[in-house]
């Protein structure tokens, strides 16, 4: 039981765990006197592990939580930090609480453990935590003379939030960047037009790391990559929408390989951009 994890140095001040079992990435910016960590990693075990880690190495607390966004991945392992000013945006709240009315409804969890066997070795020590801190546009942190900046821009969710460090040109970018992969951009909340506007504003950053929300460490050229295609697939959509065609009538850019496992992302954000864009 339990998973080994390392913790990789992105700068002299950041650090990030990327583990294809984790599920999710996380991360963490080590100030003076505390540290901020960037999403908890999925598992309650695991979460409690990368607390840990950070602290027996870095012999500071853990004093804020940032939570990108609300997808499971990113929130279930999030009881291990409660005692700490866990932030997020304040669209978060209604996310989270209509998710725990349907898939994560405690009917919905058994059925999952059911299903899947390593879910059930972790599923039932998942604990809610809400965010205590709600933010409508962006928050700074502030420690002898560093300055860490969050900003809530939406884009693949409603509640998604990045943060960026300018004395060492990181971007934590939660899954507003998949590094090397198709970005999953099907979420019933995900709005295209934010996230390539998140996207071009990047593009004029000076950025050099990109620690993402899945897949290794990146840096511009997927800030573009990831451009590139939505801004490909906007045309596939609405000239399917032109053509009175039906959602899974869209062709997907070449820009990512998508495995057959995977298929489902693809009819999801497909039927998400056909709705989007047709009501827009
Ligand atoms: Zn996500
Ligand atoms: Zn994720």
């Amino acid at each position: 039981m339990g998973i080994h994890f390392e913790i990789q140095q992105v700068s002299p001040g950041t650090i990030a765990v990327i583990d294809g079992q984790l599920a999710s990435n996380a991360s963490a910016l080590l100030l003076d006197d505390y540290i901020v960590a960037v999403d908890a990693t999925m598992r309650p075990d695991t979460s409690h592990t990368f607390r840990s880690m950070l602290e027996e190495k870095y012999q500071r607390p853990v004093k804020y939580l940032c939570v990108t966004h609300y997808h499971g991945d990113h929130v279930f392992g999030l009881k291990s930090f409660r005692d700490v000013t866990i932030f997020a945006s304040a669209h978060i709240v209604g996310n989270m609480q209509r998710r725990m009315s349907t898939d994560w409804s405690p009917q919905a969890l058994a059925a999952r453990k059911k299903g899947d066997p390593t879910a059930a070795e972790w599923i039932d020590d998942v604990e809610f935590v809400f965010p205590s801190v709600l933010l409508h546009q962006g928050i700074d942190l502030f420690n002898k003379d560093r300055r860490v900046e969050f900003h809530h821009s939406g884009g693949h969710t409603s509640c998604s939030v990045y943060g960026y460090y300018p004395d060492e040109k990181v971007l934590f970018a939660g899954d507003l960047i998949f590094a090397g992969q198709m970005p999953f951009a099907g979420d019933v909340t995900c709005d295209p037009e934010q996230w390539m506007a998140v996207l071009r504003t990047w593009l004029n950053w000076d950025i050099v790391h990109v620690i993402p929300g899945h897949g290794p460490l990146t840096g511009m050229a997927e800030i573009r990559k990831h451009l590139d295609f939505f801004e490909l697939l906007k045309k596939a959509t609405l000239d399917v929408i032109q053509a009175g065609r039906e959602p899974q009538d869209i062709s997907m850019p070449a820009t990512y390989a998508v495995s057959e496992k995977e298929q489902w992302l693809v009819e999801s954000t497909q039927k998400h951009w056909y709705e989007f864009y047709k009501t827009a």
